[in-house]
């Protein structure tokens, strides 16, 4: 199972939703997508866990992302952290960090390592490119598949010696009572979840290969349909939801929602014209996803 918060659901101006910031968390293992100002505030005033961050993976520099995270790396440090932290971003992400280490007199002590991409035995991080008007990368969290013995076939056929079980689990054929049992008759698989993060971005040739299918997108649904968001490097929610609806995904997260839309219902409507499994959180709110 994997739970996403949306801790922050807004874009460019702080309103009543706050800058971009989601966390995603399987088994006591998190990843936290964007970090915009303000991020750590809200996971400590809501018992999210800032130590058991494992990953950060930053789309862009702008500020709305990013500006959350020296403060937030720095409380770690001042929690006494020791545990290793991967982050993923952008070109210029490392000398930004480092450069504000040195000018507030702060040094980590824990280690830092800057990756392109984060992999675990039961879950990947990997970015994929994005259309804005800087360099930006999205983000697919990915749960790996896992094979199973398909218990009740094993029983009907009467296998129940655990050395041929363990080497069918292992990928082997076994040789057992005068025949063959193959690994791919036995193993049940079992599909990880998959989540795709866009950041900013216009609606994006890229962006639609990269998250085929996924469990859950969150696309840029800065503006309702009919403002040129191109321009500014974003999406309409008409335009997110035709990205969610050619990359065959599962369900649509809008998100980075100008602070100019008190009211939402209009633009999660356009959106569910296009691509009715669409939804737009609110800050706090949380998604589980099973596979
Ligand atoms: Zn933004
Ligand atoms: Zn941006």
């Amino acid at each position: 199972m994997m739970r996403v918060y949306f801790i922050g659901t807004g874009g460019g101006a702080p309103s009543k939703r706050g800058l971009p910031a989601y966390l995603v968390r399987r088994d006591g293992f998190s990843v936290l997508m964007d970090c915009g100002e303000g991020t750590q505030i809200t996971m400590i005033r809501n018992s999210l866990n800032i130590m058991n961050v494992n990953v950060i993976a930053i789309t862009h520099l702008h500020a709305d992302h990013v500006l959350g995270l020296p403060s937030l790396i720095q409380t770690m440090g001042m929690y006494d952290r020791r545990e290793k932290l991967y982050i993923l971003g952008p070109e210029g992400l490392k000398d930004l960090l480092n450069e504000t280490f040195e000018r507030t007199y702060f040094a980590p002590s824990f280690p830092i390592e800057f990756v392109s991409s984060y992999e675990s035995p039961s879950i990947t991080v990997r970015p994929f490119k994005t259309c804005h008007v800087v360099p930006s990368q999205g983000y697919l969290v990915e749960e790996k598949d896992t094979a199973n013995l398909d218990a009740e076939r094993l029983r009907r056929e009467g296998v129940n010696d655990w050395r041929v079980m363990r080497a069918l689990k292992e990928g082997k054929e076994v040789a057992w009572e005068g025949r063959v049992l193959k690994p791919e008759d036995y193993l049940v698989v079992k599909r990880g979840i998959r989540i795709g993060y866009t950041g900013d971005t216009r609606p994006c040739e890229s962006v639609i290969n990269s998250v085929k299918g996924v469990d859950l997108l969150l696309h840029d649904s800065t503006f309702e349909h009919g403002v040129d968001a191109s321009e500014y490097g974003h999406s309409t929610s008409t335009q997110a939801a035709t990205v969610a609806r050619e990359a065959g995904v599962k369900r649509l997260a809008l998100i980075h929602i100008s602070s100019r839309y008190r009211d939402t219902s209009e633009m999660l409507k356009q959106a569910r014209r296009i691509f009715p499994m669409s939804f737009i959180p609110d800050d706090l709110s949380f998604l589980s996803l099973r596979a």
